[in-house]
């Protein structure tokens, strides 16, 4: 399964993520935590994007478009996986349509996480207060003015997404507002049962297919539109997949 979680900072992706990555056993790729990463080390991208993260803006394209095509070469990603922070711009998303296109994969569900700004500044303010009592060190972009910032690059440029990913028909709307749990419900819920598939296959060997299409034009025709439906082996395909899974462990939260 690949999945999107498409949200403002604080709705909760993060916490939604580490739980379906126990459940459906899917890598988590968190752009946020990469460039975090990459700051760390003081490696030359990190370099570049420090002083933009913490103020809360957005890295360039290029960089994260790169960082992504990288991680999801990746064979711990093969089996499937959830992007938790990109794409965050439109050129962005078209990026990721072409890097699944070419390797003939597609996306399953942009889970969108919908959540009211007044409530996230709350949510954030208490989450700061909360790891400054227990002594826990905070991100250098958890304060209440980097937060203002960074939901306004959401608004601008990550916002769009939503309608992007409409008109695609992978968006699933979910209220972020609710419990934990009951989100955790509402995703599940919004899932499709059925793995997807791109809607054309990557052509490998194009004279191949030519040949093979050459050979059988009559049973083609007579097949007409219904010979590209493929019987019910992608539900079988999302059961045996499903039963891989672990046991989830809802209500465990990392951030909110
Ligand atoms: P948030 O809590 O805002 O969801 P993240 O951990 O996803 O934060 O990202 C932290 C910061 O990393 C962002 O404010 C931004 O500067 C940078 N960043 C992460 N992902 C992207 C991306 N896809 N494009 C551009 N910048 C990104």
């Amino acid at each position: 399964m690949r999945l999107i979680l498409l949200g403002p900072p604080g709705a909760g992706k993060g916490t939604q993520a580490l739980r379906l990555v126990a459940k459906y056993g899917l890598v988590q790729l968190s752009t946020g935590d990469m460039l975090r990463a990459a700051v760390k080390a003081a490696t030359p991208v990190g370099r570049q994007v420090k002083d933009i993260m913490e103020r809360g803006g957005l890295c360039p394209d290029d960089i994260v478009v790169s960082i992504v095509a990288e991680r999801i070469e990746q064979p711990d990603a093969r089996k499937g996986f959830i992007l938790d922070g990109f794409p965050r711009t439109v050129p962005q998303a078209a990026a990721l349509d072409r890097m699944l296109k070419k390797r003939g994969i597609a996306l399953d569900a942009v889970i969108e996480l919908r959540v009211d700004e007044e409530a996230l500044l709350r949510r954030i303010e208490n989450r700061i207060a909360e790891m400054t009592a227990r002594g826990e060190p905070l991100r250098s972009d958890d304060n209440p003015e980097v937060l203002r910032q960074r939901l306004v690059a959401y608004r601008q440029q990550t916002a769009p997404l939503v309608a992007y990913y409409r008109k695609q028909n992978v968006l699933r709307t979910v209220n972020g507002m609710a419990p934990i749990p009951e989100v955790a419900a509402a995703i599940d819920k919004a899932l499709p049962t059925e793995p997807s598939t791109p809607k054309s296959k990557p052509v490998r060997d194009g004279a191949k297919r030519a040949t093979a299409k050459a050979r059988k034009p009559k049973a083609a025709a007579r097949l007409g539109k219904k010979s590209s439906k493929r019987a019910s082996s992608p539900r079988k395909a999302a059961a045996a997949h499903k039963s891989t899974g672990r046991k989830s462990k809802s209500g465990e939260s990392a951030r909110p």
